[in-house]
């Protein structure tokens, strides 16, 4: 059986960033290491670093002490002057990519520009970019959202959530264009996810048959699974374990591709299980 594993699989710069310095910490650890929210979406590998001692917290209530870790989405201004009063030392993994936004979105709103979010308002990324600008901005999910809003003469500063998909953007930027009289667009989408997709894509074409790899909450995955199932029978699993070789051993091609948060040695497992098991 030829195994290939796409193109881009499995963690991006920032997630894969965030979780080296998170482990570093961690082996380094003399005092409490905490994580502002679930460092993935990916169980086990949340698992490993418990294990290891990181301790998940939701929000920055009571006394900290110790190092804290703010994830690859990044965090708020606010979240930001509440650890430095409580005396923490801050593992600042936000990717460098949100930090960019977060930049652009707290310089206009300084100059008294308003600010547009392309985005869903309920994603940890949104909420953290929106906290630069006082949670002032406008944020649109869809093309209708324009309409629910209303838009006076002041200068709209737009940026857009990094794994917004690209066409949508497109959409509401016209939309918004037609709309508003003043207003700048920062293109701040990242294209780690777009390479995800297309790499499964070419993958899914080629192959007799895909295994998606990554959490079953994970939205990447899902939609990357969603994507490979358009062109041949995909099985979606979250570890080795779950893999029906009964279901996949008839076939001579099989492709392997994971969402932006299954780690590496995840995917080795997987690889290693089949060819093992497929002899
Ligand atoms: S998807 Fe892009 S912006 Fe988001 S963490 Fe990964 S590299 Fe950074």
């Amino acid at each position: 059986m030829k195994i290939e594993v796409a193109e881009f699989a499995g963690f991006c710069f920032g997630v894969k960033r965030a979780m080296d310095m998170a482990w570093k910490e961690l082996e380094n650890a003399k005092e409490n290491i905490y994580s502002l929210g679930q460092l993935i979406h990916n169980t086990q590998a949340v698992g490993k670093y418990k294990e290891k001692g990181l301790k998940v917290i939701d929000a920055v209530e009571g006394k900290i002490s110790g190092s804290i870790i703010i994830r690859s989405h990044g965090v708020s201004l606010d979240v930001y002057n509440a650890l430095k009063e409580q005396n923490v030392s801050i593992v600042d993994a936000t990717c460098p990519f949100v930090k960019k936004i977060q930049d652009i979105v707290y310089k206009s709103f300084s100059e008294g520009k308003a600010i547009v979010i392309v985005g869903n308002p309920k994603h940890p990324e949104v909420i953290g970019i929106n906290g630069w600008c006082k949670n002032s901005a406008k944020i649109v999910k869809t093309i209708d959202d324009i309409e629910s809003y209303s838009w006076d003469d002041s200068e709209y500063s737009v940026v857009a959530q990094t794994t917004m998909n690209i066409d949508q953007y497109e959409h509401i930027k016209k939309k918004l264009t037609a709309t508003v009289d003043h207003i700048e667009f920062h293109n701040t989408i990242c294209l780690a996810t777009k390479e995800r997709q297309d790499a499964s894509k070419i993958l899914s074409k080629k192959a007799q048959a895909m295994i998606v790899i990554g959490g079953y909450h994970s939205s990447n995955t899902q939609k990357l699974t969603e994507i490979c199932s358009q062109n041949c029978p995909t099985f979606h699993v979250e570890t080795k374990e779950e893999l029906d070789m009964s279901l996949i051993s008839s076939y001579s091609h099989l492709g392997i591709t994971a969402g932006a948060s299954t780690p590496d040695w995840i995917i080795t497992e997987v690889v290693e299980y089949i060819q093992e098991n497929s002899k």
